[in-house]
């Protein structure tokens, strides 16, 4: 199994040490990991630092991956927050460290923060998925340093604060404009993660889910990678099971997985 959506507390929002992570990947059967830290250099209103140390990150993993050898591989990633007003210390950062992996991610939309509900205030249910549906494109296209979108569509995490449950929106309505993202993510050599962190959330499906995923696969996708997107231990591999799962019913024959930003293809089949 390779968790290819780890934060540890490297990242704001994580308090787990990475030493403890590996434990409980190798207890959980993962053979490989990626430590996904947030870089997020636009996070309005935050008191958190959406950064991390460059240096101790890569000494840490080196030290575990020796302590770890024949075991666990450790993968050097980061989830890399999209904004315009960011994209050049965003790329300043993932270009000069030596990663082998990069999420792109959308956290915020202009100044609101999808988390913490800023980005729906005063907007209808369908003025909020069309903004973040446009805006998850635009920086599709506009900013290409990255490998995989992560949890694209996070919004689904959120729509309690539309006061609406996601189960009544009709995401079909969005297709048009994520087909276009997806398009332009496969023809720019890169791909989608299936996140399972929806079902942490009281959703009953990974971000994004089945009809996304077939979706992505009949476009002609091919790079895709799993992850939990846990922030503690109990959260490793979660899911990651249900993931492969959808992958082969999607029509996968494949996982992908990353060394120095280019992907490997592993068999799923059984
Ligand atoms: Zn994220
Ligand atoms: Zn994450």
């Amino acid at each position: 199994m390779f968790d290819y959506h780890v934060h540890t507390d490297f990242s704001a929002d994580s308090n787990m040490p990475m030493a403890e992570a590996c434990a409980a990947a190798v207890k959980k059967g993962i053979r490989e990991i990626a430590f996904t830290e947030h870089l997020d250099v636009i996070y309005p209103d935050s008191e958190l630092q959406w950064d991390f140390d460059y240096d101790d990150y890569i000494r840490e993993i080196a030290t575990l991956q020796a302590e770890y050898r024949g075991r666990l591989v450790l993968v050097r990633g980061v989830e890399v927050g999209l904004h315009p007003s960011g994209y050049e210390a965003s790329c300043k950062f993932t270009e000069q460290g030596r990663f082998d992996f990069v999420l792109g991610s959308v956290h915020v939309v202009d100044d609101g923060d999808l988390h913490d509900g800023a980005f729906f205030q005063g907007k209808t249910c369908k003025e909020a998925l069309t903004d973040y549906f446009i805006a998850l494109n635009e920086q599709v296209k506009n900013y290409r340093h990255f490998n995989v979108v992560g949890h694209l569509d996070l919004i689904k995490r959120y729509v309690r604060y539309l006061n609406c449950q996601s189960r009544d929106i009709n995401w079909k309505d969005y297709y048009d404009i994520i087909e276009d993202t997806l398009k332009e993510l496969i023809h720019t050599g890169r791909g989608i993660e299936v996140n399972m962190s929806g079902y942490r959330y009281g959703l009953d499906c990974s971000l994004p889910d089945f009809d996304v995923i077939c979706l992505y696969r009949q476009l002609g996708g091919e790079i895709i990678t799993v992850g939990s997107d846990a922030h503690n231990t109990a959260n490793i591999g979660l899911k990651l099971d249900e993931a492969m799962d959808l992958l082969r019913r999607a029509g996968f024959k494949y996982v992908t997985t990353f060394r120095e930003q280019k992907p490997i293809f592993r068999s799923i089949e059984r």
